[in-house]
């Protein structure tokens, strides 16, 4: 989908969709022709995404002279990096970032951290440059931070749930490197095992730096030493449900070692995930539990980790497709994330013959608009067509 352009570029966009207003002020529910549409409880932009594009918005407002930076994307959604790109916002780094744009950073420019923070090196960079700092950092993304201080300062390493690529880890492993820390991030269950094995000393203690990915690993770690006493602490946007077995592995690798009153001193945890992830993912369940659906489409960019992870909830109960919005729909074909893995998958006959129930969810950095829009491509894929104006819980047949 293409984003809108303006003559105006300090004009606020509104992300908000009638469609998706209907289908939040009613029950979540509409027919139109043979198809069902079951919308999670809760769904999309979050508190602090919500927080994060406003700020933006507000720096446009307040410095229209000067020239306006993020670091990285703003939020996980190439619809909305794509339409900040357009206003004339400029990116250090990532996918939207011009090749020349490192190193070009002026006094007088305001450079906007996204919601995920940033790694304590770059904070120190912008404070040598000078430039004004916009931070939108996510205050459930301060809760890991302050947790893995404390581990810092009682001699615990800090085992992250999360992905050692993201903003918010990277972030979080630059902090505990720079009060002297030591870290490992596990993406998931595997990983942990695997940490789980050298814990029992049933794996050598190399065999981490071996299979864990590049990052994975503070500099230095001594696997054999390091992980005596473990703190653990996640990403605010993984699956949660597989945090508590990670944590629940991790504790009784550390009791099979050292007995369980040992393990009592040796193992902490805190369950770091913030509030909306955790909501969207319990609604993706009530929706996957009670909807009697026949497929689940989850619209999110695919950076999003939040995203991949409401997709992983209805995975293996019936198809899930992780798409980035309606562009990705054809009649005949679908366009979507391997909801495990890194792959883009296209999937040819996706759309049931005969009467279908589809639940539909959004990441929280995907902006109403878009899902709005692949609720009505995938009608119009069955052949149905919505009027403008939807009553909610209407069973709208054309
Ligand atoms: S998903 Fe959670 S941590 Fe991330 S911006 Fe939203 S509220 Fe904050």
């Amino acid at each position: 989908m293409s984003v809108d352009r303006y003559d105006n570029p300090f004009e606020r966009y509104s992300y908000k969709n009638p469609l998706i207003e209907a289908l939040r002020n009613g029950q979540g529910e509409l027919t139109a022709g043979r198809v069902t549409v079951r919308t999670a409880r809760t769904f999309g932009f979050c508190w602090g995404v919500d927080r994060a594009v406003a700020m933006v918005w507000d720096a446009l407002a307040q410095f229209p002279e000067r020239r306006l930076w993020l670091l990285d994307q703003i939020i996980h959604n190439p619809h909305v990096n794509a339409d900040f790109k357009a206003r004339g916002v400029r990116f250090l780094r990532g996918p939207f970032a011009d090749p020349s744009s490192e190193g070009e950073l002026h006094a007088d420019d305001v450079v906007v951290i996204p919601a995920f923070s940033a790694t304590v090196e770059d904070m120190q960079h912008l404070r040598l440059v000078g430039c004004t700092i916009v931070d939108t950092t996510c205050p459930w993304v301060i809760k890991p931070h302050k947790r893995t201080l404390s581990y810092v300062k009682d001699g615990f390493t800090t085992v992250i749930h999360g992905l050692v690529r993201h903003e918010e880890t990277r972030a979080s492993c630059s902090l505990i490197a720079s009060r002297g820390g030591r870290y490992v991030v596990v993406a998931d269950h595997a990983q942990a095992e695997l940490v789980c094995a050298v814990i029992r000393g049933q794996e050598p203690p190399g065999v981490l730096a071996e299979r864990l990915p590049e990052g994975a690993l503070s500099r230095g770690f001594d696997a054999a030493a390091d992980l005596r006493q473990i703190g653990t602490v996640n990403q605010t946007t993984m699956l949660a449900s597989e945090t508590r077995e990670i944590e629940r592995l991790i504790r009784q690798a550390i009791a099979d070692r050292d007995g369980e009153t040992a393990a009592r001193e040796n193992f902490r945890e805190l369950n770091t995930i913030c509030r909306a992830t955790q909501e969207n993912q319990d609604a993706v369940e009530e929706l996957a539990q009670g909807g009697a659906l026949d497929l689940m489409i989850v619209v999110g960019g695919y950076d999003s980790s939040n995203t991949r992870n409401l997709t992983r909830v209805g995975a293996g109960r019936f198809p899930s497709y992780h798409v980035t919005g309606p562009d990705s729909i054809k009649p005949d074909e679908i366009v979507h994330r391997d909801p495990g893995g890194e792959r883009l998958l296209r999937t040819p006959g996706w759309l049931p013959p005969g009467e279908v129930t589809i639940g539909f969810t959004a990441g929280a950095s995907t902006p109403d608009t878009l899902l709005g829009a692949t609720i009505r491509t995938v009608l119009a894929c069955a052949g149905a067509m919505l009027p403008e104006t939807v009553a909610p819980g209407a069973a709208t047949r054309p």
